[in-house]
């Protein structure tokens, strides 16, 4: 548990509402309140991890087996013809609310979303050390 009270812990527990989408043993989805497009929903883990670094890797089958159902009922429901999954990490990354959690958005052509914008490496050998840099950090 968190030291500070968790809305999505509190979400999960029923002791404050939300629009309920899914739900199994280990995993809960429900609309986000503020959504990019009406359907916008969340998928959450019932037990409080702050991020994808703390989740556990056991974890992911049930959370991927909910994003693929939640992410199908959402298209058909909202007649979209594509949805993001999105998981932001940390204050920088856009993260406000340290429950883990899977946006799943509805897309629909031309609905005017920007994607951010994408650079490039100044060379080949810059994209290479990048590579190299990462991989000594990599954890076994
Ligand atoms: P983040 O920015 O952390 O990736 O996304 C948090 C999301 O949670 C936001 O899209 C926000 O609208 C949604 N949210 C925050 N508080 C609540 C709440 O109490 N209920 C619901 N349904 N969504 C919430
Ligand atoms: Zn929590």
């Amino acid at each position: 548990m968190p030291e500070e009270p968790c809305i999505f812990c509190r979400i999960a527990r029923g002791d404050i509402p939300c629009a309920k989408i899914y739900e199994d043993d280990a995993v809960l989805a429900f609309l986000d309140l503020a959504p990019v497009h009406p359907g916008h929903a969340l998928v959450i883990p019932k037990v409080h991890y702050a991020n994808l670094l703390e989740f556990p890797s056991e974890l992911a089958p049930a959370v991927f087996s909910a994003l693929k159902k939640v992410g199908a009922a959402v298209m058909e429901a909202t007649g979209a013809s594509a949805f993001n999954v999105m998981q932001n990490n940390g204050l920088a990354a856009g993260q406000t609310v340290f429950h883990i959690h899977w946006h799943i958005i509805p897309r629909f052509d031309g609905d005017g979303l920007a994607m951010w914008p994408q650079g490039g490496y100044a060379t080949p050998a810059d994209m290479q050390d990048m590579a190299a840099r990462v991989i000594s950090h990599l954890k076994k």
